[in-house]
C-alpha cells in the first residue's frame, strides 16, 4: 500500500513539489550498524546488509541533495542559513562495523557523517549482550519470550563472566561463535574509534551505559565525554552533540543537555526539521533492511512527511 502510494506520489510530481516545500527542512538520516556475518540475519532496522548500505550512500551521493556534517547543518539550521534539502548522515552506538564497513563505504561516497559513540562496551571483547541473546534465540529459532529473562541473567553477571555465559548460551542453542570472532555485536575498540576521528569521522555522544534515566543523564554525559577525549586526544568539550539512547527522551534532559552545552539532541521519532525545531528535539528517519529505495527517496524528498501527515488524518477520521 505504502509502496504504491509512494511510485505514484514520484509519478505525479509530488516529490518535486516537496522538495521545494521542504527545502528549508533538515533531513537526518539514522543507521546503527552492518550485518557482517555471513548467512542468518533478521530484523528491520538495526543492521542492514553492508551492500544495501554501499548502495544507499552511492545513491545518497547521486541525488545532489548537500550532505553537511552535523555541526555545520546544526548552526546553519538555526541561523536559517541551510542549503536547500541538506542532508547530515547519523550513525548510533559506534558497532564495530561501523569501523570495519561503514567508514570505507562513506568514504568512498566522499560523505560527512556523525558516529554517536556509547562508550561501556567499547574496549571489552564483550558483545553488546541483549542484542546478542536476541540474535542468538531467533537464530535458533527459539520463542522470543526466552530473550529479555535470558539477557537479564547475564547482564546480572559480573563483566568478566558475561562472556563465558554468552558462548555458553552460544553451544547449548547448537549455534557456531562466528558471529562473535567477526564481532557482529561488539562495539568498536578505542583504537578504532580514534581512526574513525583520524579519517575524519565525527564521534559525539551517546551516554556512556546506554541509559539517560532523569537523574542519570548528566553522569551518564561525564563518563561517555571522559572516555571519547581519553581515547581520541581531543578536548572533552569537543563532544557536543548527542543522540537520546534507544530514542527515549523526556523533558527533563533539556536543561540537563543545556548545562553540559550540548548544541543538539537526536530522536529516532521520524520527520525532517524546520528551522525553527527544538534543537534539543531533532527527528530523523530511521534507514533499514526493509526499507525501499522509493521510500528513502520519498524522505529525502520531503514527501514521506507529506504521506505520513495525510495517513494520520485518514487514521483519525
Ligand atoms: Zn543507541
Amino acid at each position: 500500500m505504502k509502496q504504491a502510494v509512494l511510485s505514484v506520489a514520484a509519478k505525479s510530481g509530488l516529490f518535486a513539489l516537496a522538495r521545494r516545500a521542504s527545502a528549508k527542512r533538515l533531513r537526518i538520516l539514522c543507521y546503527h550498524g552492518l550485518w557482517t556475518t555471513p548467512g542468518f540475519q533478521y530484523g528491520d532496522r538495526l543492521f542492514m546488509p553492508p551492500a544495501q548500505f554501499e548502495a544507499r550512500m552511492a545513491r545518497l551521493k547521486r541525488s545532489g541533495y548537500p550532505v553537511l556534517g552535523l555541526d555545520a547543518a546544526v548552526a546553519a539550521l538555526a541561523a536559517g542559513d541551510l542549503p536547500d534539502n541538506a542532508v547530515v548522515v547519523t550513525i548510533d552506538d559506534g558497532w564495530a562495523s561501523t569501523h570495519t564497513h561503514m567508514l570505507p563505504a562513506l568514504e568512498a561516497a566522499g560523505l560527512p557523517s556523525t558516529v554517536y559513540v556509547t562508550s561501556w562496551y567499547v574496549g571489552r571483547d564483550l558483545p553488546v549482550v541483549n542484542k546478542a541473546v536476541d540474535y542468538l534465540h531467533a537464530r535458533a529459532g527459539r520463542p522470543a519470550v526466552e530473550v529479555a529473562p535470558r539477557a537479564a541473567l547475564i547482564e546480572a553477571l559480573p563483566p568478566g563472566d558475561r562472556a563465558a555465559a554468552l558462548r555458553d548460551l552460544s553451544m547449548s542453542l547448537g549455534i557456531p561463535l562466528d558471529w562473535w570472532e567477526g564481532r557482529q555485536f561488539h562495539s568498536m575498540t578505542p583504537a578504532e574509534v580514534a581512526d574513525c576521528v583520524h579519517r575524519g569521522m565525527d564521534v559525539q555522544l551517546h551516554t556512556h551505559r546506554h541509559r539517560a534515566a532523569p537523574g542519570q543523564l548528566g553522569a551518564e554525559l561525564d563518563a561517555n565525554r571522559a572516555c571519547l577525549a581519553d581515547w581520541t586526544g581531543l578536548p572533552p568539550a569537543h563532544f557536543n552533540h548527542f543522540c537520546y539512547p534507544s530514542g527515549e527522551y523526556e523533558p527533563e534532559a533539556e536543561p540537563v543537555l543545556a548545562a553540559q552545552a550540548v548544541r543538539s539532541a537526536t530522536l529516532v521519532d521520524q520527520g525532517t526539521n524546520a528551522p525553527d525545531a527544538n534543537p534539543y528535539r531533532l527527528r530523523r528517519f530511521l534507514d533499514g533492511r526493509s526499507v525501499s529505495d522509493a521510500e528513502f527517496d520519498a524522505y529525502l524528498s520531503g514527501a514521506l512527511d507529506v504521506v505520513d501527515a495525510a495517513a494520520a488524518r485518514l487514521r483519525r477520521r
